[in-house]
């Protein structure tokens, strides 16, 4: 028999859930057939213009070889400087590498601090690729459930219930990318000091930290103290705050020894990041930060009136996010309904009745390890949001 082509650790991944939606959805447009997709992760506004002129400054001038594998230096230092203004935490250059988003950040992180016993805490929901990454480096995600009642936050009780002495890591992720949950201070601090006394890692996912609503405010958990900066990798990008997702710029920052082995594995993996997108980069974090208000307000206007009109809907419960531009509602009331010939009975149906009869597309819970919700993304249109919710609405009416 011949033997597999494909690795046992490749093997073992699955598809980005969130990708294949967006896929499903994509193809049902190219039909021609009218989809809204409230699927895919990302801003509907565009790179705002002083930073897309940054990038042609630096191709006009022929920026265009290499770079040092980490980042040019004028980017390290103006994420050494955003981390100290914005976040009250105090780098040096050499703490910093410049990845091909967040995405690869994390998975170097993981890479680099995982042994194959190892298991990785992640509070779920959680965003669709952590598991997947620990997946590959041989460790293993060991999951625990956060309540809705909780907010979606994970309690100290709850982390010392999973915890065990194979735990390596803990993902924070706030916000939280669905419930766009965002962690107070005291218990961020309480879990961070549990984790801290049993040597766990901290890994903390803050790519949604400036999208952020009603007063609530974003704490960085190595700006907490020098032991807490000392176990935590910060993990960040300029995807979600700059509208600047296909551009493919993200960051770490952590203790030394821990980058310099993620520096020198994406030298073989990669190498530098695109030299012009570091300059777009440099613009973006030093540069006016008003367009990034501006998105901000737009959005809270959107949260709004989504999760409003979501609760109007029969058979649908949704709590207001705290951050991020995710809605993510419980869609459990709408099981034993049927439609053609089909019987709505988890997440997957659901989403998929909202596909085939309203045209709509979500993502179901369950790429998020947690069933009976799904997601719908609020950086859209009034009109996409309004149009969308209301088909919505009228084929659920057509069930009772
Ligand atoms: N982390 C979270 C929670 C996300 O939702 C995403 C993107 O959806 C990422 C990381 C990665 O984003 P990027 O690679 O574009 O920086």
């Amino acid at each position: 028999m011949a033997k597999s082509m494909i690795s046992k650790s490749v093997a073992g991944i699955s598809p980005s859930a969130t990708e294949s939606t967006s896929f499903l959805a994509n193809q049902m447009k190219r039909q021609g057939i009218d989809i809204i997709s409230f699927a895919q992760g990302e801003p509907d506004f565009d790179t705002p213009d002083h930073i897309k002129k940054a990038a042609i400054k630096a191709l006009e001038e022929g920026f265009t070889k290499y770079t040092d594998v980490p980042g040019i230096p004028e980017l390290r230092k103006a994420v050494v400087d955003k981390l100290r203004r914005e976040n009250g935490v105090q780098y040096e250059d050499s703490q910093i590498l410049i990845a091909n988003g967040g995405k690869q950040a994390l998975y170097e992180v993981f890479r680099t601090i995982c042994e194959e016993e190892d298991e990785v805490l992640i509070p779920t929901p959680c965003y669709v690729s952590y598991a997947e990454q620990i997946k590959l480096t041989g460790a293993k995600p060991l999951f625990f459930e956060t309540k809705e009642e909780n907010n979606f936050r994970p309690t100290l009780e709850e982390v010392q219930e999973s915890y065990n002495p194979k735990v390596k890591a803990f993902i924070i992720n706030s916000p939280n990318n669905p419930t766009g949950s965002v962690f107070k201070e005291d218990q961020l601090k309480k879990i961070a000091t549990f984790l801290i006394n049993r040597g766990v890692y901290l890994i903390t996912d803050e790519v949604y930290e400036h999208l952020i609503y009603e007063g609530r405010k974003h704490i960085s958990v190595a700006s907490l103290g020098e032991k807490e900066k000392e176990m935590s990798i910060t993990v960040n990008s300029v995807s979600k705050t700059y509208a600047m997702t296909g551009w493919r710029v993200g960051y770490a920052a952590g203790p030394k020894d821990i980058i310099q082995g993620m520096i020198n594995l994406q030298g073989h993996a990669t190498g530098n990041i695109n030299s012009i997108a570091q300059k777009a980069t440099v613009e973006a974090l030093n540069g006016t930060q008003e367009p990034v208000q501006k998105m901000l307000q737009e959005y809270a206007r959107r949260r709004k009136y989504m999760v409003e009109k979501l609760n109007q809907i029969k058979g649908i419960h949704c709590q207001f996010p705290d951050g991020a531009f995710y809605a993510f509602p419980n869609v459990s009331g709408l099981y034993g309904k049927k439609y053609d010939e089909n019987v709505i009975d988890d997440d997957l149906s659901v989403a998929r009745f909202f596909l085939e009869k309203a045209h709509v597309a979500v993502v179901p819970g369950i790429a998020f390890n947690y069933p009976d919700y799904v997601r719908f993304v609020f950086a859209k249109s009034m009109d996409e949001i309004n149009e969308g919710l209301n088909r919505i609405e009228k084929e659920i009416e057509l069930l009772y």
